[in-house]
């Protein structure tokens, strides 16, 4: 006998009608509801890259342009590396940590969080290049490979690869914040 069986359908609505009873469960593509006493929502996460406004970020996403430089940094070890992250918590984390993979680092990004990672004099005794407090407009690149990108004030980075935080959002993210401690 099967323990499971699998519905890949998408799910609209989860509700409980009161703390003891069943979850209800309702489906895209049928009007049949489904019951469950307990739920696991893993719905992920959407990088929702069309939000960066960045020309051709998605063609590199994921081959040549990555989130996370602890995951992927050794497979451009040794290579022009480029670090472009907004949250200044979030650089101060990764600055080290894409470093420990390419001492030729570009770091860029809004003016304060350049600031903030200048202040840190373990950065400044590794000599990681900070640039320009521009945007990024365009990723230049033949096919997967990011080259370069270009900043909103013209300059140019040329890159092997780059790691970049997008505004990434949760999926269900009512329904998680919702159910998540029931
Ligand atoms: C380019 C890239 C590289 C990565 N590299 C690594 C790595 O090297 N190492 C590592 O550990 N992690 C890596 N990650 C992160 C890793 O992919 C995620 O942490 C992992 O996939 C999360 O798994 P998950 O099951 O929580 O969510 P997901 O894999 O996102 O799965 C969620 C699923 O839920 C479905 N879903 C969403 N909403 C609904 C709905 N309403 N109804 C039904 N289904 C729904 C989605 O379609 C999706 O199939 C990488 C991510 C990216 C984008």
């Amino acid at each position: 006998m099967k323990a499971f069986h699998f519905i890949d359908e998408e799910v609209v609505s989860i509700i409980k009608p009161d703390d003891e009873g069943m979850f209800t469960v309702q489906i895209k593509a049928s009007t049949n509801l489904l019951n469950a006493k307990n739920i696991i929502i893993a719905t992920g996460m959407n990088d929702n890259i069309e939000s960066s406004n960045i020309k051709n970020l998605a063609q590199f996403w994921g081959n040549s342009i990555f989130t996370c430089g602890y995951c992927h940094g050794f497979e451009y070890a040794g290579k022009k590396a480029g670090l472009y992250v907004n949250n200044e918590m979030f650089l101060k984390l990764m600055v080290p940590i894409v470093y420990n993979w390419n001492k030729n680092l570009t770091v860029f990004g809004s003016k304060t969080a350049i600031d903030h990672i200048n202040e840190d004099d373990e950065l400044k005794k590794r000599e990681i290049k900070t640039v320009s407090h521009s945007s990024i407009a365009e990723i230049v690149g033949d096919e997967t490979q990011i080259k370069s990108v270009i900043l909103l004030n013209c300059d140019k980075i040329e890159l092997d690869v780059l790691h970049y935080v997008p505004n990434s959002v949760i999926n269900m993210k009512d329904l998680v914040t919702k159910w998540s401690r029931t």
